[in-house]
């Protein structure tokens, strides 16, 4: 295996290698792949790196190395697993604006929402450190001497396969928990933002992982699918496009998986007159621009309740105030600006009504840049393309209706379930919306309702394939599996039917 001298060549940036290497057995290996993708820099058009799409085989030598690494890791008892995790959270500290500069750099994202991304991904290592306390298996006299007993055992090797828009979060929601249960972990980030996922192995490495329980293989869709049918891999993470989690999901189940595939949104915000109108407007701008739109839980789609006009002028022109290059970001490439312009251009022709057109709105950035400023379409029928396909880009779609009942309806009619919200001041329209909306994560005059550690993260409906949330508790379920015991020490209980 050719190897990367040392841990410290990438110096937490992609300026100093032309080539990405991927992490196996602890080293950092560079592919002997043909095909390579140049990974650019989004606002600038230019090449960081080159990023390799790697084979079959290579993911073979991760695996293969990880499972024998497994061997031992699964047996250091959780409470000094953890040990790791409690490191790791205080080199994240220690590096956080080297660290947000290379998600800046790689996918786009400002300084402070990059660093932000990070604080998320903070509270997720930390509530690793906290296994132990959630781990604690079961003992129960089940019949009189009969004792039954619940062990957790980690799976063994597992997988996670993440977007370009959090290049560091997303696999924070699954790394350090599944490493803290037992398990060696093999990341497949996304293509277009691979850098932090390498920077992950160094800070791993310093805080005393043992080499080979993570690992990085890089690739696109054949990497994707030899996951998924490997068969040493025995659970697989998803995060990304519903298109995408779908196929995932049929494929790694009919190779007897667990799978649990997060997947696209299309978020309502419904808007009620009795709204606080500064604090709603200030709330919906954030939602809709940070990250320059392409967030899983950004608003998306507005939802107007009778004559809310003083809210609806008060988010135009905080809208309008957004500077792209200053305030937002750009998309993450030349194909998403093409796509969500696409949406915009369409739009005006449609006979809905373009009121702000973020085409027109980019002559302070670098034009080789792929930057867009916020869009607004108002008067959409609640059909129309741009209420219902997922654009990810910093565009609000107004839907107007006249009740709260059809505002929950045309939330209701969306196939997707990731996050809503309302703003409202009235206790009984937020408590009718919590029991109505159809998304796993609502928000009550919160536009991007994360629900923070120890409250799990996952959505409903198309977005998600597979049970269950990727964080929290029940991700602790799905990266390990149990063991039921049922003992019996003394011959003289012979008084019921079990024993
Ligand atoms: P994507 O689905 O294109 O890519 C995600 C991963 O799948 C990447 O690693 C990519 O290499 C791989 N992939 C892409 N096409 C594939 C194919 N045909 N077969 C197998 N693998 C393939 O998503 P993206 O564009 O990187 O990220 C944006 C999407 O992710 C949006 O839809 C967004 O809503 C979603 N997302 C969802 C959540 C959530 O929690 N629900 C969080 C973040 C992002």
């Amino acid at each position: 295996m050719e190897t990367q001298s040392s841990f410290e060549a990438l110096r937490f940036g992609a300026e100093h290698v032309s080539h990405l290497p991927n992490v196996v057995g602890g080293e950092l290996v560079l592919s002997k792949s043909p095909r390579n993708l140049a990974v650019l820099d989004p606002a600038t058009g230019k090449t960081l790196t080159n990023v390799p799409l790697s084979t079959k085989g290579e993911l073979d030598q991760a695996v293969k190395a990880a499972v024998k690494a497994q061997k031992e890791w699964g047996q250091v008892p959780v409470k000094d697993r953890v040990q790791v995790f409690f490191k790791l959270k205080q080199l994240f500290e220690a590096h956080l604006d080297a660290l947000a500069e290379v998600i800046h750099k790689e996918n786009g994202k400002t300084m402070d929402e990059s660093r932000a991304s990070l604080a998320r991904g903070i509270e997720c290592i930390e509530y690793a450190t906290s296994l132990p306390q959630l781990v604690g298996g079961q003992t129960l006299e089940v019949s009189r001497g009969v004792e039954c007993k619940l062990i957790r055992y980690p799976l063994g090797v597992v997988a996670g396969i993440t977007p370009f828009n959090f290049p560091m979060m997303v696999p924070l929601w699954m790394v350090p928990l599944a490493i803290a249960c037992g398990n060696a972990f093999i990341l497949k980030p996304s293509e277009q933002t691979p850098i932090s996922a390498v920077e992950l192995s160094k800070l791993l490495k310093l805080a005393g992982l043992p080499a080979g329980i993570y690992s990085v293989v890089h690739g696109d869709r054949e990497i994707v699918e030899a996951i998924c049918d490997h068969p040493e891999i025995k659970a697989i993470g998803f995060v990304g496009s519903s298109k995408v989690a779908k196929l995932v999901h049929q494929r790694s189940t009919a190779a007897n998986k667990r799978v649990r595939a997060l997947g696209g949104a299309k978020n309502h915000l419904i808007v009620v007159p009795d709204a606080d109108p500064e604090m709603a407007a200030s709330n919906i701008v954030a939602s809709v621009t940070g990250c320059a739109g392409q967030r899983c839980m950004a608003a998306s789609v507005l939802v107007a309740v009778g004559n809310v006009e003083n809210i609806l002028t008060k988010v135009r022109e905080k809208m309008a105030a957004i500077v792209p290059g200053r305030d937002i970001g750009p998309v993450i490439s030349r194909g998403a600006l093409e796509r969500i312009s696409g949406y915009i251009e369409r739009a005006e022709k449609s006979g809905a009504k373009l009121v702000l057109d973020g085409r027109k709105n980019t002559s302070q950035c670098s034009k080789d840049g792929y930057y867009i400023g916020p869009s607004i379409i108002d008067n959409a029928p609640p059909s129309h393309e741009s209420a219902c396909d997922e654009i990810f880009g910093p565009v609000l779609t107004i839907v107007r209706c006249d009740t709260l009942e059809q505002a929950l309806q045309i939330e209701n009619a969306n196939p997707y379930g990731n996050a809503a919200a309302i703003y409202t001041g009235s206790g009984e329209a937020a408590q009718l919306f919590t029991e109505r909306a159809s998304a796993g994560m609502v928000g009550i005059n919160v536009g991007v309702p994360v629900p923070r550690e120890p409250f799990a993260f996952g959505g409903w409906n198309d977005s998600r394939y597979g049970e269950g949330d990727i964080t929290g508790l029940g991700a602790i379920d799905f990266w390990m599996q149990s063991k039921k015991v049922t003992a019996k020490w003394s011959a003289s209980h012979k008084s019921n039917w079990m024993s």
